[in-house]
């Protein structure tokens, strides 16, 4: 199986992309930003540090999360593939990101860039809604995935949240910082030849298979 990185602004199906692309050929999806906020949830200096940095919208600093991605990707499940979502998210994570996959023996893979305007993510943004129990995500501004109740899963019944940093204004913080600090990360990988493109306007079904289309290959 190939190694799949995601490149995607924030909201764009990405995290649900990965999950059914986990699930259907069983490989790991690491999420920087899941990981990022079970960190958050701990007691400590770094837990309460990270928090602060995810409420603002803005960056966790790059020796974190390089070391996070490593000591991730040198576990046994990833070794028959994964999926990577949420990082290299600068020029710099993306030349230390090669190193490492270089260091562990795998290879970059393939690299699916999801484009999508911008006015179709700020109201996936204000809409998206979590189960506190089993982490399944809704919209409510979607006919497609929209919760029967605003606020209770359908699939467990838990409690639905809304992320703190799903609001516009973190939102226009984290698509700007997105814009500018992706392009470079797009061309370095294009210039590799390892980037495709899928159109993440249309529904979810259809960019599942234009995923998969592009990892049969
Ligand atoms: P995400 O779930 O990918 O939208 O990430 C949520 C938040 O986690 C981001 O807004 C950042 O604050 C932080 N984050 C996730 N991945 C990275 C990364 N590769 N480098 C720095 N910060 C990150």
């Amino acid at each position: 199986m190939k190694n799949i990185m995601f490149i995607a602004p924030p909201a764009a199906g990405k995290g649900t992309q990965a999950e059914i692309i986990e699930e259907k050929y069983h490989i790991p999806h690491i999420s920087t930003g899941d990981i990022l906020r079970d960190i958050a949830e701990e007691h400590s200096e770094l837990g309460e540090y990270v928090s602060e940095v995810l409420s603002s919208g803005e960056l966790v600093k790059d020796d974190i999360t390089d070391q996070l991605i490593e000591n991730r990707l040198k576990k046994e499940d990833c070794k028959n593939g994964f999926i990577i979502d949420g990082f290299p998210r600068n020029i710099e994570q993306a030349i230390r990101y090669d190193q490492i996959i270089k260091r562990l023996g795998y290879d970059i893979g393939v690299v699916i860039l999801i484009n999508i305007d911008k006015k179709t993510l700020e109201k996936r943004v204000v809409g998206r809604r979590i189960c506190e129990n089993c982490d399944a995500v809704f919209n409510i501004n979607s006919e497609d995935s929209a919760p029967q109740i605003d606020s209770v899963c359908d699939i467990c019944g838990g409690r639905l949240y809304q992320r703190n940093d799903d609001n516009l204004e973190a939102f226009e913080n984290r698509y700007s910082l997105y814009i500018e600090k992706v392009t470079p990360i797009i061309e370095h990988y294009k210039n590799l030849n390892v980037l495709y493109e899928v159109d993440g306007n249309k529904p979810k079904e259809s960019v599942t298979k234009q995923i998969e289309d592009i990892i049969r290959r």
